[in-house]
């Protein structure tokens, strides 16, 4: 049954999407889409629990969306952390490289991205504990050298238990060669202003999008809803004023030019943007958890200047966050590097195609091998 299980594959349709799996992946139900294709919630009978199966879709059709899959498959590999979401199998039902055509990432499935829980009136204990893992996942990510910069409530899971998950690992290092070829919409209400003005950025650019993210849970609605770059950088200054003219001199000076001569806003104080009516009420066990230290932390989060902004640490150290702080999470084990330059090779589509086929096949090979020690275990342990 287990050889059938692990090598035999059937066909079911998703709306209208046709997934080609194994037999040991069972009641498919979908959950998801974003950029890359569709996800379904599943259940493993050989290990008997819920995953989550993605579908990638020709993922070397063109370039961007290989250099995207391949990323995320990698490092998928690489990190180990439990805010960050774990890769658990790998296939492909096609058995040649000339007729490969789609991979499927099997993962842990949680139970809604945090677009839904914005949605809701939260505690500050939930929103200071998801906050707290988000920043984990980040900062383990920072870790592996991999700076997130598109960090959105999409690519963001839950559990009901509030353990939360960081799902995708952002944008790829700019290489200009990139073009987006695919129609999808991208979300930048989150971009931080070193993205959307192309400035140098460090690890506290992925801040910024904590900020927007805890912001939007406070009002309920997205911060900085910009129809494209420009649209976005004006609705951050009028909220948050136009940055000092010394911020204006790390500009490019196209980009310059078209920041000074923007009309200049003050903005407004954090009691306006956020008042106390759009706050939970004080925590009766925690003291920290009120709208003040939200609001304190807030400010420190959404700047506009990266060099005043506050970085990963010193948010986890806010105390609004730091009541969760475990060490064995905030400073876990870092994995091995990822080696970001293998993105900026030059690749044709085809090309692309057999490195993603040869990196699937591999995986297959190394976890069919640690399944079957794995099942050669337990029966031992059964018969013992
Ligand atoms: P993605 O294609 O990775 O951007 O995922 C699209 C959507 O599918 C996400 O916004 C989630 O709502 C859902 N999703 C993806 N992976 C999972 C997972 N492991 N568990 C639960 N939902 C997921």
């Amino acid at each position: 049954m287990t050889t059938k299980w692990t090598s035999v594959f059937y066909t079911t349709f998703i709306n209208d999407t046709r997934f080609e799996i194994l037999k040991r992946y069972d009641r498919l139900r979908m959950i998801g889409s974003g950029a890359q294709g569709v996800v379904c919630a599943s259940y493993d009978r050989l290990l008997e629990r819920d995953v989550a199966i993605k579908k990638l879709s020709r993922p070397f059709q063109n370039v961007t969306h290989a250099k995207r899959a391949f990323r995320e498959f990698k490092i998928m590999q690489i990190v180990n952390h439990k805010n960050i979401i774990g890769l658990l199998d790998a296939f492909t039902p096609q058995k040649t490289l000339e007729e490969f055509q789609d991979v499927y990432l099997v993962m842990e499935l949680m139970d809604a991205n945090l677009c839904q829980v914005i949605q809701m009136d939260i505690d500050h204990e939930r929103m200071s504990y998801l906050l707290y893992q988000l920043l984990c996942g980040i900062k383990h990510l920072h870790s592996a050298g991999i700076i997130h910069r598109d960090l959105k409530p999409s690519n963001i899971v839950v559990k009901s238990d509030c353990s939360l998950k960081i799902l995708d690992f952002g944008l790829a290092r700019p290489s200009g060669a990139a073009l987006m070829m695919t129609p999808y919409v991208v979300t930048r209400y989150y971009r931080a202003p070193e993205v959307i003005l192309g400035m140098g950025y460090q690890e506290n650019v992925d801040i910024w999008s904590v900020g927007c993210i805890m912001g939007e849970i406070i009002r309920g609605r997205v911060l900085f809803p910009g129809n494209d770059h420009i649209d976005q950088w004006n609705r951050i200054v009028e909220q948050l004023g136009t940055p000092t003219q010394e911020f204006m001199t790390r500009l490019q000076s196209t980009v310059r030019n078209y920041v000074e001569n923007r009309p200049r806003h003050a903005g407004y104080s954090f009691e306006i943007l956020f008042p106390d009516v759009l706050f939970p009420n004080v925590s009766s066990v925690q003291m920290d958890l009120n709208a003040g230290q939200a609001r304190d932390l807030l400010s420190k989060m959404l700047v506009i200047d990266p060099e005043r902004r506050i970085s990963v640490e010193g948010a986890l150290n806010h105390p609004y966050i730091r009541l969760w702080r475990e060490e064995s999470e905030v400073n876990a084990p870092a994995p091995n590097s990822y080696d970001e330059s293998f993105e900026q090779q030059d690749r044709t589509v085809d090309q692309w195609k057999d490195l993603i086929y040869s990196e699937v096949k591999n995986y297959e090979t190394i976890n069919r091998n640690q399944l079957d020690a794995l099942i050669r275990t337990i029966r031992d342990e059964s018969t013992e």
